[in-house]
């Protein structure tokens, strides 16, 4: 039986599913989400950070700060529910750091975001040979688990059909009808997004973009008294970051040397498994900067595969990819690069004439 709907979603991670709630409130009837997964919003959308990004990040690429801090307010109002406002947030600049500090206090001032000397209130908790000075920001965290939640209910109320479990395959993509298979059924969609992250160039369709990819571990980590309520970005270069994970009342630990595990650029990822996990390395290397995550408590890692245009490797911008297919306009391929970049597809898809 092949079922015709209007709108197509492949992936029910955090962008499919926010683009199938706007494909509805733009009119499309039967619209209908497909993932792989048992549960929505369980692979790049929770294996995170769950940091709600304000352009602190971004220093060495202006146009993805000056979104961020565009899009903080409207997410942190919009999902207030899943927000955790209760974060002290510093970033810190470490010696040797890409930005120095009067860098960095200008770049803030560029794109308007608050930033407050606080060597004077948290310098003792850094190692001072180490950091040159630090910051106090406004950067909040997100619960992936309320927002997942919050999002399906949403979903729920508007008709959105949900089929989890589902592996979809481009048949053809000729025509005003795009053929996918989801298993043991077809489905002819009049618009088909392909919202699969990192399996963007692997449902049978090919992208444009250049991905790169990179098998990564989070830490989640009980963090040491003294640091709770804190979260801290060490900047700019192989450093680390801690942030609550409110998911799992907990922490999580990132580092730009020790999260990525391995690299590669096409769709199939390298022949193995995560091996060893870095977890001991990152605490050893961010107590060199903060000593008292020496007596951080690790309970278990969380990997993914983080996938980032190569065109942004060296500014590590986070644009979004919005990529219509050469051959039919109907298939469009999204790269939601941070969870805020959501606001540039909304956007997107309320300024399309779509032919229903
Ligand atoms: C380590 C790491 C840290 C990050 N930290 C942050 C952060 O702190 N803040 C921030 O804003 N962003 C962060 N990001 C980026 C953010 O997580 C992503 O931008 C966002 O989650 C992408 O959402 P998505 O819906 O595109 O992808 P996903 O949530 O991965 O959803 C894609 C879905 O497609 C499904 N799928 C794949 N192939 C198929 C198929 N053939 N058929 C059906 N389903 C399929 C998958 O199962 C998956 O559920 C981070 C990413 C990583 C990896």
């Amino acid at each position: 039986m092949v079922d015709r709907v209007d709108g197509l979603i492949i992936g029910g991670g955090f962008f499919g599913c926010m683009i199938a709630l706007k494909l509805k409130a733009l009119g499309f009837r039967d619209v209908v989400i497909a993932e792989r997964e048992g549960r929505l919003m369980s692979r790049a959308s929770y294996v995170n950070q769950a940091r709600v990004h304000n352009g602190y990040h971004y220093p060495r690429s202006f146009p993805t700060a000056r979104r961020s801090r565009e899009n903080f307010a409207r997410f942190c109002e919009e999902f207030g529910y899943a927000v955790d406002r209760g974060l002290n947030k510093y970033y810190a600049i470490a010696v040797g750091s890409k930005v120095t500090p009067d860098q960095f206090q200008r770049f803030c001032e560029r794109i308007g975001a608050l930033c407050r000397p606080a060597w004077a209130a948290v310098g003792n908790r850094f190692d001072a040979a180490r950091i040159q000075d630090v910051f106090r920001v406004e950067e909040l965290s997100f619960n992936a688990v309320a927002l997942a939640n919050g999002v399906a209910a949403d979903l729920r109320r508007s008709g959105v059909e949900v089929r989890t479990d589902t592996i979809a395959r481009l048949d053809s993509l000729s025509g005003e009808a795009i053929a996918v298979s989801l298993g043991q059924s077809t489905v002819s969609a009049s618009y088909v997004f392909n919202a699969t992250y990192a399996s963007l160039d692997d449902v049978g369709a090919s992208i444009r973009a250049g991905l790169k990819r990179e098998l990564v571990e989070i830490a989640l980590i009980e963090p040491p008294a003294g640091l709770d309520g804190m979260g801290v970005t060490v900047m700019d270069g192989p450093f680390f970051s801690v942030m609550p994970f409110p998911a799992e009342g907990c922490y999580s630990l990132s580092h730009v040397r020790y999260t990525p595990h391995a690299y590669w650029s096409g769709p199939d990822a390298p022949e193995m498994g995560h091996g060893r996990s870095h977890a001991a390395h990152m605490i050893r290397d961010a107590s060199l900067y903060m000593p008292a995550l020496a007596r951080a408590r690790y309970l278990r890692s969380i990997y993914d595969i983080k996938t980032v245009l190569a065109r942004n490797e060296d500014d590590d911008g986070r644009p979004l990819l919005y990529e219509i297919h050469e051959a039919n306009e109907r298939f469009i391929s999204v790269l939601g690069a941070k969870i805020d970049n959501v606001y540039d597809v909304l956007q997107l898809l309320e300024a399309t004439a779509w032919k229903l």
